[in-house]
Order: structure tokens, then sequence, then C-alpha cells
């Protein structure tokens, strides 16, 4: 789950020292300049957004009961379901599936719910040989690295770092004409697919009524890669469901504006269950993994309002941490606004009471999200819980400011005093460098120096 330097301040400075955030923050402002358009362009996208909220919210309210209905819908369609408690039951399941089938090639459709269990890592421990086959999820297989977005793993290299990987990794000759370099992954990648036994897949929504799963590209490699190997694995996250394909339809509606600002993606695959008699393809297995790994614990907390989410990535995008820091500094595979609400929820507030801190409340990842969810109030949720783990240098400053703010004399004396500093050591109304507990503001920027007045003497003075 982690990436090393451990800290979060330690993560950023990494990012900025291998110019990481350049990229980001272009590649993150054209899909959200995409959004926008697209949302001005569909005049139904707030009533959509509407729907998408009371449907999500609906099944999430009986989620075991659409969870049941959901399993007995995939196994009549001659499918199998499992129900994995963490990771380690989830990967267990997947390697011993393989192992059975005498299974060696594997290509996987981009998913982030297995970037969360590793389970690239577990099949490559039992020796078998995986393949990512979306094409950013392909660059950053190559290159060693975890995505940094969720939508756009490879969001953080710029096609001149694409040209490298694969010269690396592929050897091939150094290109950074993108027709080439897509011509080189389309290649490699059309053999693994001939030759894969098995396709592993996500899910962007399971349908309770059907037992269909519901897979959204813009490569095509999702339909090749669950219909042309014999067996096909989608791990689910136990939050994914849908009620039924009316409800499935608005959530394509809102999914593919909010992420790319597309009208819908361009391949919409609905898979429901092994291949019948009389089809022409599909798999000869269709095995469903759905697995929980914190999520029931996060549905009976404070904050299950996250798993409305529905992965779009359109909060990343927003918002103005991420587009300065991007998705690495987040030592998780959940980075941005939604990551930082998911992964201390999923993964433990105790090792990742950093992220609900890093975020200005600015409200633009709430404003963008297609099913509202109410990140910020999250946030707060989240750091009303992790004051244990303030530095101490900053509990003292809130118990001290609790105690000034309190008392009208002494706030009206300390704010004085801070325009005596501003008048003493401010250059041109700014403070450059501050000394002590407060240094770490001015590391990195200046801060405006207090006003020669205050503005209770301002007030006074104008009332007189
Ligand atoms: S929180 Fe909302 S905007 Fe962010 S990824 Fe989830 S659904 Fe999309």
């Amino acid at each position: 789950m982690t990436t090393k330097p451990v800290t979060f301040r330690g993560r950023i400075r990494e990012a900025f020292d291998e110019g990481v955030p350049i990229a980001i923050d272009r590649g993150a402002r054209g899909h959200y300049n995409k959004r926008v358009e697209a949302s001005a362009a569909f005049q139904e996208m707030e009533e959509m957004r509407d729907r998408a909220r009371l449907i999500r919210a609906e099944t999430l309210s009986k989620l075991d009961q659409y969870l049941a209905q959901f399993a007995d819908s995939v196994e009549s369609r001659g499918g199998s379901v499992f129900f994995a408690a963490d990771a380690a039951e989830a990967n267990d399941y997947v390697v011993s599936l393989a192992e059975a089938e005498k299974v060696n090639r594997i290509v996987k459709v981009k998913s982030m719910v297995t970037e969360e269990l590793r389970l690239n890592a577990a099949l490559e421990a039992a020796g078998m040989d995986v393949v990512e086959t979306d094409l950013g999820e392909f660059i950053i297989q190559l290159a060693g690295e975890t995505p940094s977005h969720i939508i756009a793993p490879v969001l953080h290299k710029n096609r001149q770092a694409v040209g490298e990987t694969f010269a690396e990794h592929l050897g091939v000759e150094y290109t950074d004409e993108p027709t080439e370099l897509n011509d080189i992954a389309r290649g490699y990648l059309r053999e693994r697919f001939l030759t894969a036994e098995m396709g592993i897949s996500g899910a962007n929504f399971a349908v309770a009524e059907d037992g269909a799963i519901a897979l959204v590209t813009n490569e095509g490699n999702g339909r090749i890669s669950t219909s042309t190997p014999r067996i096909h694995i989608a791990m689910v996250g136990m939050e994914r469901l849908v009620r039924d394909r009316e409800d499935l339809a608005v959530m394509f509606e809102v999914l593919a504006r909010s992420a790319t600002g597309q009208k819908l993606s361009v391949y919409s695959n609905i898979v429901s269950g092994p291949r019948r008699p009389g089809e022409p393809d599909g798999p000869d297995q269709f095995h469903v993994v759905i697995v929980d790994n914190g999520r029931s614990a996060t549905l009976g907390s404070s904050v299950a309002e996250i798993l409305l989410c529905i992965r779009c990535g359109a909060c990343l995008n927003a918002c103005p941490v991420y587009r300065h820091v991007g998705g690495h500094a987040y030592g998780s595979v959940y980075p941005g606004p939604i990551g930082k609400v998911v992964t201390p929820s999923l993964f433990g507030l105790e090792q990742w009471h950093e992220l609900p801190a890093a975020s200005p409340l600015c409200g633009a990842c709430e404003e963008v999200c297609p099913v509202r969810i109410q990140i910020p109030k999250l946030l707060v949720e989240l750091r009303n819980q992790t004051t244990d783990h303030m530095p101490w240098g900053l509990r003292q400053g809130v118990v001290w400011y609790a105690r000034i703010s309190t008392r009208p004399s002494l706030f009206r004396f300390v704010t004085r005093m801070g325009g005596w500093v501003g008048r003493v050591l401010g250059r041109d109304g700014w403070l450059r460098r501050i000394p002590f507990v407060l240094k770490g503001w001015t590391e990195s920027r200046e801060l405006p120096a207090p006003a020669p007045e205050t503005f209770n003497d301002w007030w006074r003075k104008r009332g007189a």
C-alpha cells in the first residue's frame, strides 16, 4: 500500500524533486475542463447527479439484500461468487483457482480494487505471468510504479518518459511519437490477449437484478480480456452494486461525463456470465470475487457516505492540493480528496492520519462529485478523530488560540502585538521567514504580514 518515503511531507518533496507535479497539473486541468464542458452541454446533468446519489444511497441502505440477489443471479447464469473478507482471502482465492486450472498467462483490465489488494504481486509470487492491458497501467507496470490517478494512472509521465520506458523494458527503439508508442503497445499486448488463459477485471458496477458486471473502458481491452481467455474473474468492491439496468444507465451518464468529459465511454461492456451454448465467444468460466477489505466497517461508520463513490476521479482533477503534489504523494492507491477519506477508512486512521489534514476544505471536490459526496464534511469528521495525532506544537497553538480568542482584552493585546511584528519584520507587506514552531509556514511560501492596525482599532476609529 505504501511507497517510500513514509511521511506525507517526505513524499511531497520526492514528487517535487522528480518534477511530477507539472505533468499532473497539466493533465488534471485538461480532464477538469472537459468535465466542465460536458456538464454544461448536458442540460439534465444536475438532475442526473441527484438521481445518481439517490440510486447509490438506496443500494447501500439495503446492501446485504442486493449482494444476496446479485450472487443468486450470477449463480443462476452459471457463474460462481466468492465473498472475500480481506485482501489475503481475495488473493488466495484467485491464486488457488489459477493454480487449479494450470493458468500461467493472465491479462488484466485496469482495476483499482486489484491495486488495493496487490493482486499482481500475489500472482507473480505464485509464478504467474500477469500483464496489464490498459495502456496507462501497462506503462506503469513496465516502469515498476504505482498509479498516480484513479482514471489516468500514468498522468505523471509525459510521452518522452513513456518512450524511455518502452525502450528500456521492451527492447524497442526510442520514440516519443504517440502513434508509434501506441503501435508498440498494441503489438505487444495482442499476442498476450491471444495466449492468456485467464482474464481478470474489476467492475465499475455490478447489477443485482441480473448478475451482470458493467465495465467501461476507452481502449477495448476490457472486452478482449474478458471474452478471449477461457476464465474470467471479476473483482468487485462490495459497495459497487446497482439495483437494475435502468439505474446502471444513470450511472453511465454521470460517470463518463465526470471522469473524462465524454457523453459515454467508448466501450461500455455488460458481461453476464460464461459463454452459453450457441454463443460465439466468452469464457468457459465466470467467477466474481466480492471484496470487503474494510468496506463493511466503513458502512457502519460516521464516514459511510464515502461508499457512494463511483471512482470517477473528478474530485482529483478539481483539487488544488492533488494538482500541486500529484498522486504518489498520498502514498496510497487512492489519492486526492477521495483517497483522503477512503484510505484512512479502509486501512486505518492510525497509519493514515495525515491525509485528512491535507486539504484546505475549499469544497472544489464536492462541487464536481457526480454523487454529491460531502467530502469536506467527511474530512472534518476524520480530523476530529485524529486530534491525538496532532503535532505537539499545533495542539498547543489550538489550545492557546482558544484561550486568547475567548478573552477580548487579551485578544486585542495580542493582535496589536501582531501589527507591531508586521511593522518590524515585514518587507513590502510580507513575512519571508518566521522562526521556531511556525517556521514550516514560510519554508515554501511567504506569509502576509499582519496589518499595522487591527480591525478592532480601525472599527473603533471609524465609529468615532
Ligand atoms: S468522491 Fe465523487 S468525484 Fe471523487 S472519485 Fe468518488 S464519485 Fe468521483
